[in-house]
C-alpha cells in the first residue's frame, strides 16, 4: 500500500537491525485518516469471501481493525492480553511469547463471542515471527471458527513469520513489507 510505504520510509525509525518504531503514526499517536485508509484497502483485499468477523490483538492492532470491520461493517473481535495465568472455563485461552518485551502473556477470547460458523480475518499491526498470529490461530481454532486469512499492515520479510503461517496454509497479505533495518536504513520490498 503505497501511502503506508512513504509513511513508514518518511516516518519510521529502525531502532536497530530488527526493531522499527512507527511511533508517529500507528503505535503511540495514531493518523485516523490513514487508519482509515488502511480498513478500505484490507477491506477491498479481502472483500467476498464469506468473512464474519474481524479478530485483532490489544492494542496496536486495535485502530487498524475498527477501520477495517467499519468498512466491511463486521464486529471487531479483541483478543486480550493478560499476565494472570487464571483458569477461565468461559475463555479460550493460550500462551504468546511477545516480540518487543521477550516475555509471555496469555491471549483470551470469551468464548460466547466466537462460534464454529465464524470464518475471521485477523489483523496485526507487524508480522515478525508469527507468534501473535499463531496464537490468534489457536484461539479461533478451539472455538472451531475458520481463517480466511492473516492481514499485517508492516511485515519485516527478513523474519520467519510469514514462511510459519504459509507453512500451516495460512493466507498472508502484508501493505508493507519491510527487506531490511539497521541504523538509518529502512529498505523495503514489493
Ligand atoms: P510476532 O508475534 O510476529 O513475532 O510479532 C508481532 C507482534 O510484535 C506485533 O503485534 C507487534 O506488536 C510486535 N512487533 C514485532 N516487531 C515489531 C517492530 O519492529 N516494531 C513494533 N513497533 N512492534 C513490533
Amino acid at each position: 500500500m503505497k501511502l503506508l510505504e512513504e509513511k513508514v520510509l518518511k516516518e519510521g525509525i529502525a531502532v536497530n537491525e530488527n526493531i522499527l518504531k512507527v511511533d508517529g503514526f500507528i503505535n503511540h499517536q495514531i493518523d485516523p485518516e490513514l487508519m482509515k485508509m488502511i480498513g478500505e484497502d484490507f477491506a477491498e483485499h479481502f472483500k467476498n469471501q464469506g468473512i464474519t468477523k474481524i479478530i485483532t490483538i490489544e492494542s496496536s492492532g486495535i485502530a487498524p481493525a475498527l477501520m477495517t470491520a467499519y468498512t466491511m461493517n463486521l464486529p471487531l473481535l479483541i483478543l486480550k492480553k493478560s499476565p494472570s495465568k487464571v483458569l477461565n472455563e468461559n475463555m479460550y485461552q493460550t500462551i504468546v511469547t511477545s516480540y518487543t518485551k521477550g516475555s509471555s502473556y496469555e491471549l483470551t477470547l470469551a468464548s460466547h463471542l466466537i462460534n464454529a460458523q465464524d470464518h475471521v480475518l485477523i489483523i496485526d499491526d507487524f508480522l515478525a515471527n508469527g507468534e501473535a498470529a499463531t496464537g490468534a490461530i489457536r484461539l479461533i481454532r478451539k472455538a472451531h471458527a475458520t481463517v480466511a486469512g492473516i492481514g499485517i499492515l508492516i511485515e519485516k520479510s527478513f523474519q520467519p513469520g510469514r514462511a510459519k503461517l504459509e507453512e500451516q496454509g495460512f493466507y498472508v497479505y502484508s501493505q508493507v513489507r519491510v527487506s531490511k533495518l539497521g541504523a538509518g536504513i529502512i529498505e523495503l520490498t514489493s
